[in-house]
């Protein structure tokens, strides 16, 4: 007998599926200690509804689908860039912006300033924001500290919020995002520092399950990402590239050769990197709004990628510098207008493909013997989910099996359980 069964539910599963979302209109759903027992359409239901589980839900022809995932985000931080946007709006370069106190060091000295309380305090109404637009499973970076202790305060703060709310939180170290200030004349001794000192007091206290390396001109070289990455790869972490955003250092072949879980932004990716992608089965992730914010032009190569079938990802890289945007369908949405993603592309790239980005196998499908981690959306098509500009959807969102309990609404007037 299952714990609870839902009837009266669209679903989109997410599995494979020739429509690309897995669609069903008339679907049901059984859920049994926290994960799915048994999905698929009504009328192949095993027997009678009252026999086969002790609670029974109607949806009321809602789209149920997987709980979203966002694969990335820096939402852990202090103070905020909006006067950057401002003086950037009007025209300002970057570099009058950082001598009026503005840009990435702003951050940085807000953050270290901060304790890991008020740090999770000033995180936890972003991370809401997020989770009520259905998002189960959270990433959240470090490297707004650019010191170890602020680092793993960071990290610590990221635990924080997962004891604070309903979410699973995936940990990772940003290890090179920039080079600090006061490091500015010794270069290699704080990359040296950082493989050899961070990332083992950080398996030290099990604060991160994977490492971050920024590859860009601005930030950090191939060699020194190299560095860094085979640390990390010998600390038995999972990593990670923040690739080919605002150049083509080949920052996607670089997280192929290590079998890196994601590339993410990949604006100026060649076809050499979208075929070392392809053929190590790394996810290209897709991050709209720092192209929107940061007005660029070159946009990713999506048909590469298509045709290479490199499974896409779409996050928020929820961030005070460059993309403050708190809502995963609206980062789906901006895909498509921005990217030209199709329906399904954005779908997937929020649901199974986010999945596979953070390495989670147990989730971002509908599927037997997934986890429970489930939405119920005000809307009948998963097409929906990236198409409204900032409307929020989410009734209902079940983690584990479990309602969350802040997120269920009198429309669906649903009981805990
Ligand atoms: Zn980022």
């Amino acid at each position: 007998v299952w714990d609870c069964l839902w009837t009266d539910i669209r679903l989109a599963t997410a599995a494979e599926a020739s429509d690309g979302f897995g669609y069903l209109e008339a679907g049901a759903i059984g859920l049994k200690d926290g994960k799915i027992a048994w999905v698929g359409a009504a009328r192949d239901l095993p027997g009678p509804v009252s026999a086969l589980a002790r609670e029974h839900r109607e949806g009321g022809g809602r789209l149920m689908t997987p709980g979203l995932i966002d694969a990335h985000t820096h939402l852990v931080f202090g103070g905020d860039r909006a006067l950057d946007f401002d003086l950037r709006t009007q025209g300002r370069s970057y570099a009058e912006i950082t001598a009026q106190g503005g840009g990435i060091r702003s951050t940085v000295r807000a953050t270290r300033s901060l304790s890991v309380d008020a740090l999770c305090e000033r995180a936890l109404p972003r991370a809401r924001s997020l989770l009520s637009d259905g998002v189960t499973t959270l990433e959240i970076k470090s490297g707004y500290g650019l010191d170890l202790t602020t680092e793993l305060n960071m990290l610590r703060a990221a635990r924080q919020i997962a004891s604070a709310l309903d979410v699973d939180i995936r940990p990772t170290l940003l290890a090179l995002h920039a080079l600090p200030d006061e490091r500015a004349h010794e270069r290699a001794r704080f990359v040296e520092e950082v493989a050899n000192e961070w990332i083992p007091a950080v398996v030290e206290e099990n604060l991160a399950v994977a490492v971050d390396v920024f590859c860009e001109h601005i930030a950090f070289t191939p060699a020194e990402c190299r560095q860094v990455l085979t640390a990390a790869r010998d600390a038995g972490l999972a990593v990670k590239v923040h690739a080919d955003q605002l150049s083509d250092l080949g920052g996607a072949a670089l997280a192929a050769e290590f079998g890196a879980l994601s590339a993410d932004h990949v604006e100026y990716t060649s076809a050499a990197g979208v075929a070392a992608l392809a053929q190590q089965g790394t996810v290209a992730t897709l991050l709209p709004g720092a192209y929107l914010m940061l007005a660029e032009t070159q946009r990713p190569p999506i048909a590469l990628l298509r045709t290479a079938g490199v499974p896409m990802a779409i996050a928020t890289d929820l961030n005070p510098g460059t993309s403050p945007l708190a809502s995963l369908t609206l980062a789906a949405t901006l895909a498509r207008a921005q990217f030209g993603l199709t329906a399904s592309e954005a779908f997937l790239g929020i649901t199974r493909h986010a999945a596979r980005a953070l390495g989670l196998k147990d989730r971002g499908t509908l599927a037997v013997g997934q986890r429970a981690d489930l939405c119920l959306w005000e809307i009948s098509h998963p097409r929906e989910l990236s198409y409204w500009l900032g409307r929020p959807l989410c009734a209902t969102v079940i983690r584990a099996g479990r309602a969350r309990a802040a997120n269920v609404t009198s429309a669906t007037a649903a009981p805990r359980h």
